[in-house]
């Protein structure tokens, strides 16, 4: 793996909003001192925006929404896991640099995510959940497209058994837990914020994880539960749908992440394409406005923010999701920070708001000034994983 050399780049703060131009030099994984390279590759990119790159904090690589195809009801695993590994690579393509997969297949995200780490394939930095938990009848249930032999849900009940399951997770080497909470958008017998868990069950789940040093995040939609959840330790609220100012100032307090999601409330086009049945829909059109007010109580109260699309394919969802936070009332830098240092920090990687020396160099280049237009961000000139190149300058 040769040195990199960036020239002539505009290297943006997404903290600040500042911007300079500099040499950015590779090295291994990091990003070092121009002094540092030896025999670099140099890219001549004057002009060009360098940043870090982009995360999706909540995604299904395999999962088959959207899927208006629907080639994906009659795959068993194997061809299950090719799809989520080609839509992985594909979004690091795209400038998606890492991606927190929160529910798949039982396996799929752990192995790709060792195959791209070892740089054996061109994919982006993935932290794995492998299968969510939900009780019998809880959220995932009454999703229609299910493939044969397929597991991306583990229906689980009492407090056992959510003892076991975490433990069952753990020992497959998963990064993160994840657990739903409350219902959500897609069941008819659900509702957006109906908790789903006894305490025993939660408190089963936070306890192994937690003793085994693995965060949890939560399929969330209620104020209340969120608040719970937040006390008790868990890291990341997934949606929020109706998280109120109480609900934010507890999480900021408890450095509870949020990762809105907002494209799942906002998208009327999506729900119509992929052929959301009319409760769903109306669900969805009774929660955007809701939804959007959680996430700007959540920004006013300080509660760190990350960008998450939960719809394939990950990389064009994930800037279209950008999109759906700045409508929300999320300012454009605010939206940059969340996609790149919010997931970054969310990952546990560093703590740095701009490339520089020692930071983990999963980086993105792109053409224009995102801090213009985000739109600038969909066509990258160059992007590096883990210090190697998958996108080159042509
Ligand atoms: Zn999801």
């Amino acid at each position: 793996m040769s040195d990199l050399l960036f020239r002539g780049v505009r290297v943006l703060d997404v903290a600040t909003g500042e911007s300079v131009t500099q040499d950015v030099a590779v090295s291994a994984d990091r990003v070092v001192e121009a002094s540092r390279v030896v025999d670099p590759q140099v890219l001549d990119l004057p002009g060009a925006t360098l940043l870090f790159g982009l995360w999706d904090c909540h995604a299904h690589p395999g999962s088959l929404m959207h899927d208006p195809s629907a080639r994906g009801y009659f795959e068993g695993a194997p061809a299950w896991a090719v799809r989520a590994g080609a839509n992985l690579m594909d979004a690091a393509r795209q400038g998606v640099t890492g991606v927190r997969a929160v529910s798949e297949a039982d396996g799929v995200d752990v192995a790709w995510s060792r195959a791209f780490a070892a740089g054996e394939y061109a994919g982006p930095r993935l932290l794995a959940a492998g299968p969510g938990l939900r009780t019998t009848g809880g959220h995932g249930t009454a999703y229609p497209r299910k493939p044969v032999g397929v597991e991306w849900e583990w229906a689980v009940d009492g407090a056992d058994a959510f003892l076991r399951a975490t433990r069952a997770l753990v020992e497959r080497g998963v990064d993160w837990v994840k657990v739903m909470l409350t219902g959500g958008l897609y069941s008819e017998h659900e509702s957006i914020d109906d908790p789903q868990l006894t305490e025993a069950e939660l408190d089963a789940v936070l306890t192994v994880a937690h003793a085994r040093g693995v965060p949890v995040a939560a399929h969330c939609g209620s104020a209340r539960v969120a608040e719970t959840f937040a006390r008790r330790g868990g890291r990341s609220v997934e949606h929020g749908y109706a998280l109120d100012e109480r609900a934010a100032a507890v999480m900021a307090e408890h450095g509870t992440w949020l990762v809105p999601t907002m494209a799942v409330t906002q998208d009327d086009a999506l729900m119509d394409d992929d052929g959301w049945p009319e409760h769903a829909k109306r669900r969805a059109r009774e929660t955007a406005a809701t939804h959007a007010e959680a996430l700007m109580a959540c920004v006013a109260a300080g509660v760190p923010i990350a960008a998450g699309a939960d719809i394939n394919p990950i990389g064009r969802r994930l800037h279209d999701e950008l999109h759906f936070m700045e409508v929300a009332g999320m300012s454009r830098l605010a939206v940059l920070h969340a996609a790149t240092v919010g997931g970054r920090r969310l990952a546990g990687l560093d703590d740095r708001t701009r490339p520089e020396p020692g930071a983990v160099a999963d980086l993105l280049v792109v053409a224009g000034d995102p801090r213009e237009d985000l739109a600038a961000l969909r066509e990258p000139l160059a992007v590096t994983t883990y210090g190697r190149l998958v996108v080159s300058p042509a």
